[in-house]
C-alpha cells in the first residue's frame, strides 16, 4: 500500500500537489499557486496563476496589484490538472479558505489558518471530514486558551468610558484583526465613530465593499486632540509607539493579538490593556476540530508543532511535522 498523500510533497517554501502541478501558498513565487488568505506569509505577489477566492485575490490585488487570478467561490470545485479542488471556508479573515483536495481516492484539507470561535467579519469554519488533514498549531500549547471575546471588548469600552480625557489606542493588524475589532464594538453598542490610521483606510474600504458594514470611521490624521478624547482610536501594531501616536491625547494603550496572552510580550511591547483576540484557533480549538474531524493523518505546517504532533499520536492519529518554513503569524 501506497503511503497516504504521496501525490503531495512539501518543500520548505511550501506545499506542492504533484498531479495539480500547483503549490499551496508557496512562499516564492511559482507559475500556479492556490492561495489560502490574503496575509502576507501566505499570500505573496508574482505567481504566474493564482487561484483563490474572489475576496481573496481581492485583498491580494489591492497589496500586490491585479494578479493573473482565477476566482473560485465557497463551495465551488474546480479541476486543477488530475485534482478536484474546492476551497471551503476556513473562519480566519474575510475570503480565507480551507483548500479542499481529492485524488486517488483521497482527501487532503490544507486548512490554512482558521479559528472555530465566531467572527462578524467572516464566514465561519466548516468542518470537511479527511484523510488528512493539514494544520497549523500558531498556539498550540496547552496554555494557550483565549477567552471569549466580548468581554475582551467589553474591558476596552470600560476602559474607554472610565476616564473621557483619554483615548484609547488599540494595536490591531491591518488585515482582519482591525476590521473584526471594530464590528465586535458594533455589535457590543459602541455606535459612537471609530478612529482609524490611514494605513487600515483601504482594507476597511474593501470590507465594506465586500458586505462587512464597520459603522462611520474616521480618520484619525488631521483630527484635534479635542476631538480624539473619549474615542477609539485603531492603528497597526508598528504605530502603537511611533511618532504617529504622539498627537493623541494620552493615549491608553492596547493591542488585539492571541500573543497578548503572554504578559512579557504586552510589557515588551509598552501595552498597558492587552486584549487576548485571535484570529487563530486556540488549543482547545486545535484539539476539537481535529477529534470532530478524524482524520487519518494529521500534517502540521507551523508554529508549536511539537505539542500538538504529541496530542495526536496520544489519541491514536498519525502526526508529522512539515517544517515549512516563512509562515510567521506574528500577524495575530
Ligand atoms: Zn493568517
Ligand atoms: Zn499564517
Amino acid at each position: 500500500m501506497t503511503r497516504l498523500g504521496s501525490w503531495i510533497e512539501t518543500f520548505p517554501e511550501g506545499i506542492y500537489v504533484r498531479p495539480a502541478d500547483a503549490w499551496v501558498d508557496p512562499s516564492r513565487p511559482k507559475p500556479r499557486a492556490l492561495i489560502t488568505h490574503g496575509h502576507g506569509d501566505h499570500a505573496r505577489g508574482g505567481h504566474g496563476a493564482v487561484l483563490a477566492t474572489p475576496e481573496t485575490l481581492a485583498i491580494m490585488a489591492l497589496r500586490y496589484g491585479e494578479q493573473n487570478g482565477q476566482p473560485v467561490g465557497y463551495g465551488e470545485a474546480v479541476r486543477v490538472g488530475e485534482v478536484d479542488v474546492s476551497f471551503v471556508p476556513a473562519g480566519h479573515v474575510l475570503g480565507s479558505a480551507q483548500i479542499v483536495l481529492e485524488h486517488a481516492g483521497e482527501k487532503i484539507v490544507v486548512s490554512g489558518d482558521y479559528k472555530r470561535r465566531e467572527d462578524p467579519t467572516c464566514h465561519p469554519f466548516v468542518p470537511v471530514p479527511c484523510d488528512v488533514f493539514i494544520t497549523e498549531a500558531t498556539f498550540g500549547l496547552p496554555v494557550f486558551r483565549h477567552p471569549e471575546t466580548s468581554g475582551e471588548i467589553d474591558r476596552l469600552l470600560h476602559r474607554l468610558h472610565s476616564d473621557d480625557s483619554r483615548c484609547v489606542l488599540v494595536g490591531a493588524y491591518a488585515l482582519g484583526k482591525a476590521q473584526r475589532v471594530i464590528a465586535e464594538l458594533r455589535r457590543r453598542g459602541h455606535e459612537e465613530p471609530i478612529y482609524i490610521h490611514g494605513a487600515l483606510e483601504k482594507m476597511c474600504a474593501l470590507y465594506e465593499d465586500h458586505g462587512i458594514p464597520l459603522g462611520e470611521l474616521r480618520l484619525a490624521t488631521g483630527a484635534s486632540k479635542d476631538e480624539l478624547r473619549g474615542k477609539i482610536v485603531i492603528a497597526p501594531p508598528g504605530a502603537l509607539n511611533d511618532r504617529w501616536s504622539r498627537r493623541l491625547p494620552d493615549p491608553v494603550t492596547a493591542m488585539a493579538s492571541g500573543w497578548m496572552r503572554i504578559r512579557q510580550r504586552a510589557r515588551h511591547a509598552n501595552v498597558e490593556l492587552p486584549l487576548v483576540i485571535s484570529d487563530h484557533a486556540d488549543w482547545d480549538e486545535l484539539t476539537c476540530t481535529i477529534r470532530e474531524l478524524e482524520p487519518t493523518e494529521v500534517w502540521i505546517t507551523h508554529g508549536r508543532e511539537e505539542a500538538l504532533k504529541h496530542w495526536c499520536l496520544t489519541h491514536q492519529i498519525k502526526a508529522c511535522e512539515l517544517n515549512l518554513v516563512g509562515y510567521e503569524d506574528e500577524e495575530d
